[in-house]
């Protein structure tokens, strides 16, 4: 999913609408948007993506306000309904509250069994919706402190921004820093409003959008508080180590981004540098599939000297395929994402670079058609390594069972996508290419549990079902 929050403009549901729109990528299932006026929230939320939602200025007359929050939905947990869209907004003593969430909760089962019994009302059936009863039944008396002691009973990974009804927005990391989440400023806007501008954003490609400045990221375990008096920064948890998901740098974030201080767009190039240098193959051109793929690609052909073509054309007209939710409109939607340029491909032997192999069945079906328009060999060269586990922290991959390099052997998965040949970057090399010589170092900052198994937070719900 992807957050934006925005505190102390006029038009914050507008510049909220702008930010979503650059955070697009990370869910296009839904977007909502809550404005505070100071007095009155006020919400709009739909299913589709940012541009259908929010596709009226009559729409954006009706929020109102100089602070907003909004979101764009990626379902992990819940289906395809309006009420699993974010951000949830609810009615409590102290006043109204909205909250927004990227990540994933993993005790939010078990969490929700016990507020059921304790007489909460579920409204949806996001992991995030505990979150809002954690806060409501707390006993202690501020906002802050409330979301705080919800927090402390949360497992999983969370980036979190809400409105208050003392009018401040809130940006609230895990401990570990899971997802990213960045703080910005508008240049200027502080004299419409004291200490006016401030902006929370999943990724700095919505600072980029709105021309607010990257301030810095939000840190792990941290909570920023944004009000009329300034920014105030606590950290609830202590000091923890973090382990910020290494498949953002992959394949998620969007590669104009800069994630923890690193371009993504370099790093994608650099994991295709360490991929010619540790699987190079001889052949005619490099060929990315598109989007994900073309950065890394790039990476590939300069250091391999092989040229870079673009031998598969992608329609951008269509959502990324796997956020569909059903094997069978996933299936219908890869022919319409992507084309063969049958002038690259005839009579060449391809090198195509992807990001990941998970199913295996995107993969299967663009080598189909790649050997269609004429190519003679097809190399595979994918820059994660193998996906063998499932996330639980807010990348919705499937089932175990359903995972490709879970289930076949290197030579059954080459076999299985029809390429002469394929290889993965090793995790040496993907932790190089982050600029980290120690891979078992690097392994404990980053999380990589859907290559190395290694889960850096207690899987509860998971456990809960071994049990029964
Ligand atoms: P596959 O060959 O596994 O069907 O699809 C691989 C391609 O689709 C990759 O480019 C990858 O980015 C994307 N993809 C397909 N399904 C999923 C999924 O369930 N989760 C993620 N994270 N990526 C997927
Ligand atoms: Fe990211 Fe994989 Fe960890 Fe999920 S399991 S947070 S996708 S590295
Ligand atoms: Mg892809």
């Amino acid at each position: 999913c992807g957050v934006f929050g925005v505190w102390g403009v006029p038009d914050a549901a507008a510049m909220t609408a702008l930010g979503l729109h650059a955070l697009q990528h990370r869910g296009q299932e839904a977007a909502g948007i809550v404005s505070y006026d100071g007095e009155t929230f006020h919400q709009h939320k739909g299913l589709g993506l940012v541009g259908e939602v929010f596709d009226d200025s009559r729409v954006m007359a009706t929020l109102p306000g100089h602070s907003a929050i909004g979101h764009n939905r990626y379902a992990t947990t819940g289906g395809t309904h309006i009420r699993n869209v974010q951000p949830l907004y609810a009615d409590y003593a102290f006043g109204g509250m909205a909250v927004a969430h990227n990540g994933n909760l993993t005790n939010a089962g078990t969490l929700r069994k016990a507020l059921v019994q304790r007489g909460c009302i579920f409204q949806s059936a996001t992991d995030s919706e505990v979150f809002v009863h954690l806060i409501a039944i707390s006993l202690y008396g501020t906002v802050v402190e409330r979301l705080i002691d919800a927090a402390k009973q949360v497992k999983g990974a969370y980036s979190l921004v809400g409105l208050t009804p003392d009018n401040a927005l809130i940006g609230l990391r895990d401990p570990l820093g899971v997802r990213p989440l960045v703080l910005g400023r508008l240049p200027d806007y502080d004299r419409d409003q004291k200490n006016g501008g401030w902006i929370l954003a999943s990724e700095t490609c919505a600072l980029d959008i709105i021309g607010a400045e990257y301030v810095r990221d939000v840190e792990p375990g941290e909570m920023v508080v944004i009000n009329e008096e300034g920014l105030r920064s606590i950290r609830p948890f202590g000091t923890k180590s973090q382990n910020f998901c290494v498949f953002e740098y992959i394949y998620f974030a969007r590669p104009d981004s800069i994630l923890e201080g690193e371009p993504v767009y370099e790093a994608r190039k650099r994991i295709g540098c360490e991929l010619a240098r540790e699987s190079g193959v001889e052949a005619d051109v490099v060929v990315p599939v598109p989007d994900s793929g073309v950065p890394s690609a790039i990476g590939y052909a300069a250091e391999s000297g092989i040229p870079f073509e673009l031998g598969i054309i992608r329609n951008h007209y269509v959502g990324r395929t796997f956020i569909e939710p059903t094997d069978q409109i996933r299936n219908l939607g890869v022919k319409m994402k992507h084309s063969a340029n049958r002038a690259v491909l005839q009579g060449k032997r391809v090198i195509l670079v992807d990001d990941s192999i998970v199913r295996g069945t995107t993969s299967r079906k663009i080598v189909d058609m790649v050997r269609a328009a004429g190519a003679t060999e097809v190399h595979m060269r994918i820059t994660s390594p193998p996906t063998k586990h499932p996330c639980f922290y807010g990348i919705d991959t499937p089932e175990e069972s359903k995972l490709l390099a879970a289930t076949h052997t290197l030579e059954q998965m080459r076999e299985a996508i029809g390429v002469d040949s394929l290889a993965f970057v090793s995790r040496d090399g993907l932790y190089r290419a982050l600029g980290d010589v120690d891979a078992r170092e690097a392994g404990n900052r980053y999380c990589d549990a859907c290559f190395s198994g290694k889960y850096p937070i207690e899987l509860v719900d998971q456990e809960g079902q071994l049990v029964q």
